[in-house]
């Protein structure tokens, strides 16, 4: 998962943002003690996580809005010896100049090579730095700009501001003091007349009775759901007397009722049929594979060799934990293609021309993915595995998000990368692209070599595993 990669910002704004994040490699009887000495470090250093967010995942996560706390708190963490595998998301330059003022040596990265398709559907760059902040999409455009009005009219400060959205964030990686520097200069453009705070579209739609809905006989129309769907898809009911869910729209990602912003408790779930029960099954962060009968995650991992692409299971290549597997090797990579986000979601007609594009590299979904009997496993979405061809029913329903992960020789990443770039004219939504690789003896990476093959520009920002677990793998 990579939930802080795709970070935006320029990099002057860029290099007071830096997530910490801790993995076990293997198993650990006292891994609470461990996580805890982590994060005992962590804010020793001034960690700026948003306070109350609580979840396994967040416990693991350390946010810093300077390179210098970043630096020291990585310091001690290889003092400590605690075995954990430890990541850094930010600047490149400088969190490899902070691993080498240390004496660590980056074992993985995950390199990303941008956002790739429609990218002019997106919300404006300024908005886009504030939500992008946390990976998952939970913080919506229209939050922002409802943010920045409330400054604007000083009914609100900065810092509420930027600690209110970061509530949102279930890893607990939003940076809110980048955050509310970043709104402060957001509403100063707007007060300057640089930029304008958009007006509340005015599509309608039927009230939906399936999935997340509103109930019509509570709604006061008070219109404070709206800004917390990331996919704008709370509009005007069809009559115009209160407010209606788009059915297309809707990614069932149950966000909006997860806010607890209505105040009359309108905002309910009711169940869902084949194939709309799809969508928000493939926007659940933390879902555990077996939670949703065959569906690991909201992703499909395949990996390629000679005989074409096989679809994994289990030990598949993270660069999370890399340093103590070993599962990914030098001279291979990890693609990864994380379609629908941030904020567009993507249909699986989209995701079929995804597939169907790298298809001939022989697709087998089934190979290794168990039928299950729930009809929202992987397996049984797939109509066709070696032609990548969908079932006919479901290419029309939305998700979120959903991430495909590749591995591939060095030599396959250049033309897979090609065939994305083919295909991201062709999609209606957009897909971040990077790339796992090993640290090369040399410092470089299969993802910068790629990038000087193919013409593509390298993000800014990488995830950098620094070497920290234990053991480390053989070589
Ligand atoms: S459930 Fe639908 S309406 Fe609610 S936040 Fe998610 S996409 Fe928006
Ligand atoms: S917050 Fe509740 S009452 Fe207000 S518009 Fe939304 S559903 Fe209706």
């Amino acid at each position: 998962m990579s939930h802080s990669l795709y970070r935006q910002g320029t990099y002057e704004s860029l290099s007071d943002d830096f997530v910490i994040l801790t993995s076990p490699g293997r198993k650990f009887e006292d891994l609470p003690a461990r996580v805890s000495r982590f994060r005992e470090i962590g804010f020793h250093h001034g960690a700026v996580n948003v306070p109350g967010v609580q979840s396994s995942t967040s416990l693991r996560h350390l946010v810093y809005d300077n390179r210098e706390n970043m630096c020291r708190t990585l310091k001690d963490l290889e003092k400590a010896e605690l075995g954990l595998s430890v990541m850094v998301s930010g600047l490149r330059d400088q969190v490899g100049g902070c691993c080498q003022s240390i004496g660590l040596k980056p074992h993985t990265v995950n390199q990303s090579l941008g956002l790739w398709g429609r990218t002019e559907k997106l919300p404006p760059f300024p908005v886009l730095e504030i939500t992008t902040m946390c990976g998952h999409g939970r913080v919506a455009p229209s939050l922002v700009w409802k943010m920045a009005d409330g400054v604007k009219r000083q009914s609100l400060d900065v810092k509420a501001a930027g600690r209110q959205m970061g509530k949102l964030c279930l890893c607990n990686i939003f940076n809110e003091v980048r955050a509310a520097r970043l709104l402060k200069g957001l509403v100063a453009n707007i007060e300057a007349g640089i930029i304008a705070l958009p007006a509340i579209p005015k599509k309608r739609a039927a009230i939906k009775y399936f999935g997340i809905t509103i109930d019509d006989t509570r709604c006061t129309s008070c219109l404070e759901c709206l800004p917390y769907c990331p996919v704008g898809a709370i509009v005007e009911s069809s009559d115009g007397t209160g407010v209606a869910i788009d059915a297309e729209r809707c990614t069932e990602c149950g966000l909006c009722r997860q806010a607890k912003v209505c105040p009359v408790d309108a905002i309910v779930g009711m169940d869902l049929t084949w194939p709309r029960s799809l969508r928000g099954k493939f926007q659940q962060p933390y879902a555990p594979y077996r939670s949703v009968p065959g569906l690991a995650k909201a992703s499909m991992a395949v990996s390629y060799s000679e005989e074409g692409f096989v679809f994994r299971r289990n030990e598949f290549p993270s660069e999370h934990t890399n340093d103590v597997t070993g599962l990914l090797g030098q001279g291979e990579a990890v693609i990864m293609v994380e379609l629908g986000r941030p904020h567009l979601g993507a249909t699986f007609r989209d995701v079929q021309k995804l597939l169907q594009t790298l298809g001939p590299l022989g697709l087998d979904l089934r190979q290794q993915y168990p039928v299950s009997d729930e009809r929202s496993s992987m397996a049984e979405i797939v109509a066709s595995s070696s032609e990548g061809v969908l079932l006919p029913e479901i290419l029309e329903e939305r998700a979120g998000w959903v991430v495909l992960k590749m591995v591939a020789p060095e030599r396959k990443v250049s033309e897979t990368v090609r065939r994305l770039q083919q295909v991201a004219q062709e999609i209606d939504t957009i897909f971040g692209l990077s790339i796992v690789s090993r640290v090369s003896k040399d410092g470089s990476t299969i993802a910068e070599r790629v990038a000087s093959e193919t013409g593509v520009s390298p993000a800014v920002t990488c995830k950098t595993n620094v070497g920290l677990g234990r053991p480390l793998a053989e070589e």
